[in-house]
């Protein structure tokens, strides 16, 4: 007998059949002799519906209404539900968040669980009941207790948060496709069903833009250790399993807001390879890597930066040891890469930099928080070191600094994160040894979804690819080079809780007025764009800075897989596979399990289509989503 978590979205509920059907399978659980609680959406299209009535009142609607208005939809098919399974002779009881005592922050919109009372649930199951929960909604606890909901897709996040609290067996999410497949089902009807996928690789894809899962629910399987399956509420295949490595022994308050970093991790054997003005039109990106990966060199961090009149600078990250060999290559292309038609672009060069460190903070828990990559910046300023690249992943903030100052940065991320030091043992060059790790040219991710899913076939280098059309690119001209620029500014975006994605500072560096000045560019949710351009545009003159120039029609289309480590060439056949269809990448930014290219979004299910074919990632099955 086992406690099991179940979560029907909108289309699984759309119909009072579909609702029928649903409680029939709830009921053969139950007859197995199962524990279930049912984790329910709005029907159908309905929270879509009643966001259209909202605005057609008002343009901006008040969130706190917003919040009363949305879930409303929820309690429809919590009672319908309840209702058929009482037909069917199945005691149950439908249950609103707040009843539950499903307990968030006050921050109507995008609320996140601090708690969830776990009392009326037991004595119900208890009592032989199914109990059916509501999704996405919540109640705040501190002064009038006010309905808040968790963000759109916000149910998925409402089940494993039961599933951790009540410590349940496992927690299925039914939903309209088989499971996770390598891409959306509607863009590419060839995409393959995947048996499992670990929760870091799935962490990247739903933050990417697979919206088949909720990235909130994902980091709290992860930091719960939440077994949790994808399936289908039309048949009863396996579907795919989430997995993460180990169960970690968290308390329950504070359940999505609690310790958002767990390691600060470092790495000196690193420099660094820029090529900077190379001409901006398609397949340079796939020449420059593609020429890197024949040659055997395996890179790390690749960024290119926004161009600046008709030309671009990419810059790589590889191991100290092969530096000699990927500057050799670097420096024979980069005459062929040259425009010939301008002479502008004889100006490209080769800068290499030997004295770099990467040092990065590590956690499931910086999801839709934008303050903690911002609170990484503010502590490297005060400490002084100025930040040469950064990557972000949904799990990892990277920045590549100078290695002198290294030991420096490393000491102040850890005090900052609260990371606690080995007590009195000094046997690195760093206090901090036991909570950080070195990262290790071994990949952990593989080595979980090998142990936990025997059955599995080995990991290819990419498992999954997705497309977002949400996003908006803001650059801001002509900064400052300076200790404090980068936390300035994501410090800004933090206090008005836009977060940011791919972040990419320009490499050359403009000296005006006998300043240093850098470009740096990076994504945000295109529902930001004009409040971030704004905000920052009455900033710009204030601190020195240069325009900020939103550009709303982009695309990102990202790769994620994590074994994609250690191998030359995945990155290439990505670019090249843009080049054959003569797509221009605008921006690259990487990080370890993870590859995105922004492009122009007219171009981006096309893009979606020729990477998902390039990796063979093509099934000869085709999905047919139900409408
Ligand atoms: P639900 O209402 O059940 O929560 P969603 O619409 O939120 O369902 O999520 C399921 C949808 O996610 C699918 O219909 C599919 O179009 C989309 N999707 C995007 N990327 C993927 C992917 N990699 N695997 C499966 N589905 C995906
Ligand atoms: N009904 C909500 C939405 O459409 C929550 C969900 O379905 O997950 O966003
Ligand atoms: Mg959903």
């Amino acid at each position: 007998m086992a406690l099991i978590v179940q979560k029907y979205g909108g289309t699984s509920v759309g119909s009072v059949e579909r609702i029928q059907a649903v409680a029939q399978r709830v009921y053969k659980t139950v007859k197995a002799g199962n524990s279930i609680v049912v984790v329910v959406s709005a029907m159908g299209k309905t929270t879509d519906g009643l966001v259209k009535l909202a605005t057609e009142i008002s343009p901006n609607p008040n969130r706190r209404e917003m919040d009363m208005l949305l879930s409303t939809g929820e309690q429809v098919t919590i009672a319908l539900l309840s209702m058929a399974l009482q037909e069917l002779g199945q005691p149950a009881i439908s249950m609103t968040g707040a009843q539950v005592g499903i307990v968030t922050e006050a921050e109507h919109s995008r609320a996140r669980i601090l708690h969830i009372e776990t009392t009326r649930l037991t004595r119900h199951i208890n009592e032989g009941k199914v109990v059916v929960v509501a999704g996405f909604q919540g109640t705040s606890s501190a002064g009038e207790m006010e309905i808040t909901t968790l963000g759109r897709g916000g149910s998925d996040t409402s089940a494993v948060a039961i599933a951790a609290a009540l410590r349940a067996n496992f927690c299925e999410i039914y939903t309209d496709v088989p499971g996770i497949l390598t891409t959306d089902p509607r863009l590419v009807a060839e995409a393959q069903l995947m048996d499992a996928i670990t929760c870091n690789e799935m962490l990247e894809l739903a933050s990417l833009g697979a919206k088949v899962l909720h990235p909130r629910a994902v980091e709290i399987a992860r930091n719960y250790g939440v077994p949790l399956v994808v399936r289908s509420s039309w048949t009863d295949d396996p579907g795919t399993w989430v997995t993460s490595a180990k169960p970690q022994g968290r308390s329950l308050i504070n359940l999505e807001i609690a310790r958002p970093v767990d390691h600060v991790e470092f790495d000196t054997d690193q420099a660094k390879v820029a090529l900077l003005r190379v001409p901006d039109k398609p397949g340079v990106a796939a020449r420059l890597f593609g020429e890197i990966s024949r040659q055997k060199v395996d890179v790390d961090l690749i960024i290119q930066s926004i161009h600046e009149g008709n030309s671009n600078d990419i810059a790589f990250t590889v191991t100290t040891p092969i530096l000699k060999r990927a500057e050799a290559v670097t420096a024979a292309i980069a005459p062929a890469l040259r425009s010939q038609s301008n002479p502008k672009f004889d100006e490209a060069e080769v800068m290499v930099e030997h004295n770099i460190a990467k040092v990065s903070i590590a956690g499931a828990g910086m999801i839709g928080r934008p303050g903690v990559a911002a609170k990484m910046f503010a502590t490297l300023a005060a400490a002084g070191v100025n930040i040469q690249m950064i990557s972000t992943s949904e799990v990892k903030v990277s920045c590549v600094v100078n290695t002198a100052e290294c030991d420096r940065a490393v000491l102040a991320l850890c005090t900052a994160f609260e990371i606690e030091a080995k007590s009195g043992e000094l046997l690195t060059p760093n206090p901090c040894t036991d909570a950080i790790n070195r990262v290790s040219p071994a990949n952990p991710y593989t080595d979980a979804i090998n142990r936990v899913s025997p059955h599995s076939s080995p990991t290819p280098p990419v498992r999954g690819v997705a497309l977002d059309l949400n996003q908006a690119r803001l650059a801001i001209r002509q900064l400052l080079d300076r200790p404090g620029m980068a936390a300035k500014l994501f410090g800004l975006l933090a206090q008005h809780n836009i977060s940011v994605d791919m972040i990419i500072q320009s490499q050359r560096c403009r000296v005006i007025d006998g300043v240093p000045r850098r470009d740096i560019a990076f994504t945000i949710s295109r529902l930001d764009g004009e409040n971030a351009k704004q905000m920052l545009t009455q900033v710009a003159a204030e601190l020195g800075w240069g325009e900020v120039v939103l550009d709303s029609a982009i695309a990102k289309v990202s790769i994620v897989g994590a074994g994609m480590v250690g191998q030359p060439g995945v990155a290439a056949k990505m670019f090249e596979a843009l080049a054959q269809q003569q797509i221009n990448i605008q921006m690259i930014a990487t990080s370890e399990i993870k590859i995105s290219c922004v492009v122009a979004q007219e171009q981006g299910v096309k893009a979606l289509q020729a990477i998902h074919a390039a990796f063979g990632l093509a099934g000869s099955e085709k999905f047919v989503v139900p409408a």
